[in-house]
């Protein structure tokens, strides 16, 4: 697969929808000893929302389905998340608006669109114990994939698989960290130890990406 229609962004979204609903304890245990244990089910709730509006929406603009996400979320998930990953699909899909389908060039720019938006929303900054260090390699491995030669029009699972990869090391490697925002940072020293639960959820997110190119 080159390129991704709005027809595989839909089918994208279904399935993280079921992997937020099958992995709801996972995160909300993950926010336990950091946070208020409703990670979880706060990501189900969203994306169960999401889903339900997905069947109304225009396949032939994957722009316009993003940023509906997006607002979905922001409407629908509470806390810290919500608004946060609200912005992120919310960025993307004006990056990506009127685009019928992204090659790897487009999905690179609307993902650094929605890391963006998280940055500029939250104010984290790698390293702070937070999603972003989770989308940030990611998006860092899309670049660097689309840098290798012929990578523009090459297949898009093979890059998005070591995107989804690097998330997870990045998501990992949350474990140590001292948190410095959200909820988990008031816990300053004690909060490291744990993995993040909002990097962890946006592993699951792009790991369903990967999969659904193909990786
Ligand atoms: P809340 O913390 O309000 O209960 P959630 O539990 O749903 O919301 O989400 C917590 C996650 O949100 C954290 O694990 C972290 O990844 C992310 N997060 C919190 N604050 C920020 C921020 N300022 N910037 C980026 N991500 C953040
Ligand atoms: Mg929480």
């Amino acid at each position: 697969m080159q390129t991704l229609s709005g027809e595989h962004i839909a089918a994208w979204i279904e399935s993280a929808a079921e992997v937020m609903e099958r992995e709801k304890m996972f995160l909300t245990e993950l926010d336990a000893p950091i946070g208020d244990s409703d990670h979880g089910t706060n990501m189900a709730r969203g994306f169960a929302a999401v889903r339900a509006r997905l069947g109304g929406l225009d396949r032939g603009d994957v722009g316009a389905i993003l940023r509906e996400v997006g607002m979905t979320l922001l409407s629908t998930v509470g806390g810290a998340s919500g608004p946060l990953y609200g912005t992120l699909f919310r960025d993307a899909g004006q990056r990506a608006a009127g685009a019928a389908a992204l090659d790897l060039a487009a999905l690179a720019g609307c993902l650094e669109a929605g890391l963006d938006g998280v940055k500029r929303r939250g104010k984290a900054s790698p390293g702070d114990k937070t999603m972003v260090d989770a989308l940030g390699p990611a998006v860092d491995a899309l670049k660097a994939a689309l840098s290798a030669p012929g990578a523009a029009d090459g297949p898009l699972g093979d890059a998005l698989g070591r995107a989804a990869e690097a998330a997870r090391a990045g998501a990992e490697a949350t474990v140590p960290l001292v948190a410095r925002k959200g909820r988990a940072s008031y816990l300053g020293e004690r909060s490291a130890g744990h993995q993040d639960p909002g990097a962890t959820s946006c592993w699951l997110l792009l790991r369903s990406l990967a999969a659904t190119a193909g990786a």
